[in-house]
């Protein structure tokens, strides 16, 4: 054996010990040194496990049986959890899993950011880590004539057949699926079929306001003209009165991207609405919007507590989306510019401002990155700035302009501890001082982890 060989070889079958969890969910046990990853499993068990591949420098295993089981495993809930992919850590109790989340943080920050001994609070969880997703969207298929949905089986486009439900996602959304499936399947509305690009109806969405019980179907279809829809739109909104907008999104794609670009209005409105702690939201099919409205409401909290504002504060709310964190925070502070990257978040946000009667705010489109150095020369002199940026985290030269700017308090808001920890250690370097974070467990069952931070000067 030379001496970079790897110690296991496919097909081999090993007892192995964990230790860790990746950041897909998988168990992480060490032969002298070398990492398996082998899902399914949990730190602290012990089990038999097959090699399906060594490569130089880590290998992957397949669970063959738990000899010494966690105290944290459970049986989970769901019918099809191991084909799904959807959710990484439903055999993880819920204890585990925000202690497992805050750790990941703690460990983010100390390797990648060399940030230690500051207070990593425990994470803040849901009293019912379950049906949370306020939206869902579910593609469609046909077996033996008749319609199908469910998701993807995993790593493939194969929809699980034996989905029974998603238990997720908010239970009216969850039963509007079959609803709209069954009506769809008595008019036989067609199945849109990839392969040969053929068919109508590719997915259905659902969603709904948590506050206002407001429901949105969306139905994503090939072409525009669809024999039976308007019939289909009289059954639905006479059947289930709590639906105020059926919307038509076509789609006419070779694509895997859900929506197409062209959405109609077939009864109803535009818009659902939903409210987060009092401040009301516009929600079009297409408008980014937080999936988990209770945990969004205590983030949001936590960056505005964070903030600490007392009504005389210019902030900046970089990477704001459809301006929800913008408006918390235009609630305490004297003015609040909103950047984002998006024209038609930016559209949504203003719609937002002023059905809330906020004038106190003002929004962008831009590259955050690029207009942060615009204000500044305006002479806008933000003494708070939040950033909630996407999973690749915070442009260097976005970084540099809040060094710039010099603001007070920076409120960093993170859905990725790694990106968090980086340009943690760079805004560190630029003289600021990380003092807290708080992980807040956004999307339970799963291996995403969002944390806000504060840094001050
Ligand atoms: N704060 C919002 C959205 C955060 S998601 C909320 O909580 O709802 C991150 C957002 O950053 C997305 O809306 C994305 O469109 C935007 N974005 C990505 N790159 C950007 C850039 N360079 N400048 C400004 N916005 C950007």
């Amino acid at each position: 054996m030379t001496k970079s060989a790897p110690p296991v070889k496919k097909n081999q079958d090993i007892e192995l010990t964990f230790e860790d969890i990746s950041h897909d969910g998988a168990g992480v046990g060490k032969i002298n040194g070398y990492p398996l990853f082998v899902p399914y499993a949990l730190p602290g068990e012990t089990a038999k496990v097959k090699v399906i591949k060594a490569n130089k420098k880590y290998g992957f295993g397949k669970l063959i049986e738990v000899t010494k089981k966690s105290e944290h495993r459970v049986d989970p809930p769901c019918n099809v959890f191991f084909k799904c992919g959807g959710c990484q850590i439903q055999h993880m109790d819920y204890e585990m899993q925000l202690e497992m989340k805050r750790n990941q943080v703690k460990s983010a920050l100390k390797k990648i950011g060399h940030i230690e001994g500051i207070p990593i609070h425990p994470t803040i969880g849901m009293e019912d880590p379950w049906r949370y997703r306020n939206k869902v969207q579910i593609p469609v298929g046909s077996k033996n004539g008749e319609l199908i949905t469910g998701f993807y089986r995993m790593r493939s486009h194969d929809i699980i057949e034996d989905m029974e439900r998603c238990i997720i996602t908010e239970e009216a959304n969850d039963e509007m699926i079959d609803v709209v499936r069954e009506i769809a399947n008595s008019l036989d509305i067609s199945a849109y079929d990839e392969t040969n690009h053929r068919g109508i109806l590719r997915h259905i969405m659902v969603r709904s306001g948590k506050v206002t019980k407001q429901i949105m179907v969306v139905l994503v279809t090939r072409k525009e003209k669809v024999p039976q829809l308007s019939k289909l739109v009289s059954v639905l909104k006479e059947k289930h009165p709590e639906i105020t907008s059926i919307i038509q999104n076509v789609n006419p794609d070779k694509t895997n991207v859900i929506l197409g670009k062209k959405t109609k209005v077939l009864y109803g409105e535009e818009y659902i609405y939903d409210e987060i702690d009092g401040i009301r939201f516009s929600i079009s099919a297409k408008s980014f919007y937080q999936i988990n409205p209770l945990q969004t409401e205590k983030l949001y909290k936590k960056a505005l507590e964070y903030a600490d504002l007392s009504g005389n504060e210019t902030v900046i709310d970089a990477y704001c989306g459809i301006g929800t964190i913008s408006l918390f925070l235009a609630q305490k502070a004297k003015k609040v510019y909103g950047v984002e990257i998006v024209p038609e978040a930016i559209s949504d946000a203003k719609d937002n401002a002023r059905l809330n009667n906020m004038d106190n705010v003002e929004f962008f489109v831009g590259q955050a990155e690029k207009v942060m150095p615009w204000w500044q020369a305006q002479g806008i002199k933000p003494d708070v700035i939040v950033v909630d940026p996407p999973r690749k985290g915070c442009d260097e030269d976005l970084l540099q302009a809040m060094l710039d700017m010099k603001p007070k308090r920076i409120v960093y808001v993170s859905c990725n501890p790694s990106t968090l920890a980086r340009d943690l250690k760079i805004l560190e370097e630029g003289g600021y001082k990380t003092k807290e974070a708080q992980p807040v467990d956004m999307f339970p069952q799963t291996m995403h982890i969002e944390t806000v931070a504060v840094l001050e000067i």
